[in-house]
Order: structure tokens, then C-alpha cells, then sequence
């Protein structure tokens, strides 16, 4: 059992060039364009001093591999777009399952955790069996089944899924996805992400 929550983060695109784009946005309110590139932080600075608005004209668009459980938390945040795998048109056939590393506490939790997704896959085959559809017997699956999505967020949003989500008050498993979103983000925009 892997010591973290297996979880898969990619950015699929991003709007070419964002910082410069975000840059122009601002200077255009107070029609210093012709300065653009020469302050550093000044991007930043305009987020300190709540000014944000001009970094909601760039995006990003990730994919997401996890629980269900943690996309409910993530399709929450609302100024967005998601696309996500159906479970009432796509057939869950193999056991494909999130194990909380939490479950390394004793050999007895992992066994119960194992017995209970096997259960659950075992009760999901049969049902397909007896003709129930697949948007019927999913009933039975767990939160813990893994799905997959494709969020499209503007930067402003993701600060704040960032923030909301790396927060120790927040799920384990939303926390390892929202790290790694931020790893590529300040890989992608230091200026906007650096700083939280
Ligand atoms: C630690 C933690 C525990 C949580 N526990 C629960 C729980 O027990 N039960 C539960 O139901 N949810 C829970 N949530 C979810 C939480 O209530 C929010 O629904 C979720 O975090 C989405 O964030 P958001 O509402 O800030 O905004 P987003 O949808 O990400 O929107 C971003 C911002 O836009 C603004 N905004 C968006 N829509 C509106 C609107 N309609 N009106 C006014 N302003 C708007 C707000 O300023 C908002 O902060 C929890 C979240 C966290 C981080």
C-alpha cells in the first residue's frame, strides 16, 4: 500500500503566455501598457491590494484522477467547467479504488476496507447481471471508486481552490491534488502563484 493517496494530476492547457496577458489587463486600467515586463512583482502586487479581476482572463485545464469522493468536494467550487467519466453510461467492472494511506494503521482496517470495496464491485456485478443498467447498480459502488475529470479553472479560482484546499482542515486526499496543482502552477505563473 503506497504511503500517499494515489492520485493523478496533469495540466492539460493553459492560456499561452498568461503572465503577459494578465499584465496588459492591468496596465489597461491606468493606461501604462507601454511599462509592461518592467516591474517584476507586478503582478503580485496588484493581488496584494485585492486587485484581481485581470487574472480571471487566463486558465487552466487539468485532469484529475481520484475518488469520487474527492471530486464532490472539487466540482463544489463553482466557476469552473467539468467534464467527468459517467458511471450511468460506463461500466465500472474492475475494482478500481482509492486506499487511504490512513487504513496503514493496523493489517485489521486494511483487510475490513478490502472486504467491504470487494463486496461492493461483487454486488455491482451482480445486479449488471440481473439487467439492471449501469446508472442502477451503481448504487452500490463506493466513494472511494475511482473516476477521472477535466476541470477548466481561471486563475482566480484556482488561488482559491488552492487555498481552501491545502488547508490542514481540508479532506487528505483534495489536500495531495491541490499541492500538485499548485507545483505546476508556479512552475507555469510564479507570479500569480508564488505568493497565496
Ligand atoms: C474544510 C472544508 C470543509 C467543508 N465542509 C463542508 C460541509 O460540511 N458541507 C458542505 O456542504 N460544504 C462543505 N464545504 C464546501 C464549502 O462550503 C464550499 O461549497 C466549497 O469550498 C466551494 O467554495 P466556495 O463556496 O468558496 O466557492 P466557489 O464555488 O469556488 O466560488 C468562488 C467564490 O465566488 C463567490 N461565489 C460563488 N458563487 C457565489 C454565490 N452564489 N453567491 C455569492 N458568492 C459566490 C464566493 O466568493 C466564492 O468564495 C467545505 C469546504 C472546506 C474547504
Amino acid at each position: 500500500m503506497s504511503d500517499t493517496y494515489d492520485v493523478e494530476v496533469k495540466l492539460l492547457a493553459i492560456t499561452p503566455d498568461a503572465e503577459t496577458l494578465i499584465e496588459t489587463a492591468g496596465r489597461l486600467c491606468w493606461n501604462t501598457q507601454d511599462r509592461t515586463g518592467t516591474v517584476p512583482d507586478r503582478i503580485q502586487r496588484w493581488i496584494e491590494i485585492g486587485h484581481e479581476s485581470m487574472i480571471e482572463h487566463a486558465c487552466a485545464t487539468f485532469f484529475v484522477r481520484g475518488s469520487r469522493a474527492m471530486t464532490h468536494e472539487l466540482v463544489r467550487h463553482r466557476l469552473a467547467s467539468y467534464s467527468q467519466r459517467s458511471q450511468r453510461y460506463v461500466r465500472e467492472s474492475e475494482p478500481a479504488y482509492i486506499e487511504p494511506p490512513e487504513l496503514q494503521v493496523s493489517g485489521a482496517a486494511q483487510e475490513t476496507y478490502r472486504h467491504a470495496m470487494d463486496g461492493a464491485w461483487e454486488a455491482y456485478r451482480q445486479l449488471l447481471e440481473s439487467g439492471l443498467k449501469p446508472e442502477i447498480a451503481r448504487y452500490v459502488l463506493p466513494n472511494a471508486c475511482y473516476t477521472e475529470i477535466i476541470c477548466t479553472w481561471n486563475f482566480r479560482e484556482l488561488r482559491h481552490i488552492i487555498k481552501l484546499r491545502r488547508s490542514p482542515r481540508a479532506l487528505p486526499e483534495i489536500r495531495v491534488v491541490a499541492e500538485k496543482i499548485l507545483d505546476i502552477m508556479k512552475e507555469q505563473a510564479p507570479q500569480v502563484f508564488e505568493v497565496l
